[in-house]
């Protein structure tokens, strides 16, 4: 609070110090500058302790990344500026040792010619390198924004495909194609964030993440918050229902606990809807589809998977 309402204060400054590069801010940092920590506690599944860190890191390294571009513009903006004023006085330079020519007649010497020619030569060569330095800018642009363009299609919290992603992988298929979609929708998850705070919710929807992505061969992209999406290529309905059901079950076998008092979170499950189709009849209608086969699955208790008819 302190830092967000007097950014320019000395708690805000050494703040900043500490978390130069994203490094988060321990409770102890807090406290040793005379604050107060108040922290939901997180969950520990036995694995991947570090990932909330690398969630931070993660937004650092995508402003980074946009500073870097916005670097890598501006320095091709001078070197265009800087090539298109030397193409314009080159330009003016050519016409008039044009003209000096003609007006000498046969009076010009090889002499004076040798050392206009060389001139020209000079200046082509310098363009010529200006131009590639220009090139090497862009290549590195476009590098750089291939890179931004991944992390725009990535869920920060879960590492996986976002709903951008799905629904574009979705738009490059063969219409003609059979194919699945899985809809997976966390039982009753407002109970997690409610009892132990949002931050062990992150965690729990990390832990199904991990658990669709182990236990399914398709693309698994995070839909919504608390929801993800499955697109399968080349199986059955029954096979990727069956993958599906793996999943589920396998999130019955983890027995989550809030990392530092240890309470245990209790099972968490989740209610999935499947349907098949072809690509033809539109993401909406196959996605309301599978969203209609969730919708029966959680009335009918959760903690299931149905297929559409
Ligand atoms: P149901 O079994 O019917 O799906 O019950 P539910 O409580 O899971 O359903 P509901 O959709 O009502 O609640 C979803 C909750 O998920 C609401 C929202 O606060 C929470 N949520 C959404 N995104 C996030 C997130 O990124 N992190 C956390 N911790 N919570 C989130
Ligand atoms: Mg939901
Ligand atoms: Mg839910």
């Amino acid at each position: 609070h302190e830092v967000l309402s007097n950014a320019a204060g000395l708690i805000a400054q050494r703040v900043a110090a500490i978390t130069d590069g994203g490094v988060r801010l321990t409770a102890q940092d807090i406290t040793s500058l005379g604050g107060q920590a108040v922290i939901g506690a997180p969950v520990d599944d036995g694995q991947d302790a570090a990932a909330d860190d690398a969630m931070i890191a993660d937004a650092a390294t995508h402003e980074a990344m946009i500073e870097r571009i916005l670097m890598q513009i501006d320095g091709f903006g001078d070197t265009m500026r800087n090539a298109h004023a030397e193409a314009g006085d080159f330009g003016r330079d050519l016409a008039r040792s044009a003209a000096l020519i003609r007006d000498a007649g046969p009076a010009v010497t090889s002499e004076q010619i040798g050392r206009l020619t060389d001139d020209m030569i000079e200046r082509v060569q310098r363009a010529e390198a200006r131009l590639d330095a220009a090139r090497r800018e862009t290549d590195e642009l476009r590098v750089a924004l291939d890179e931004a363009r991944g992390s725009a299609r990535t869920d920060p919290l879960t590492d996986l495909p976002n709903r951008r992603a799905f629904d574009e992988a979705f738009a490059a298929l063969d219409r003609s194609k059979v194919i699945t979609v899985a809809i997976c929708d966390i039982d009753h998850f407002k109970r997690v964030n409610d009892n132990f705070g949002h931050a062990v919710g992150d965690r729990v929807i990390r832990s199904v993440a991990k658990t669709l992505r182990a236990e399914c061969r398709c693309l698994v992209a995070r839909y919504g918050g608390e929801e993800f999406a499955l697109l399968f290529e080349g199986v059955t309905l029954e096979e990727a229902a069956r993958q599906v059901e793996h999943a589920r079950h396998a999130m019955t076998l983890r027995r989550l606990r809030v990392r530092e008092t240890g309470e245990p979170i209790g099972v968490v499950s989740f209610s999935a809807g499947v349907a098949e189709g072809t690509a033809s009849e539109g993401r909406a209608a196959l996605m309301a589809r599978a969203d209609a086969a969730l919708y029966r699955a959680k009335d009918q208790g959760r903690a299931q998977t149905i297929t559409a008819p």
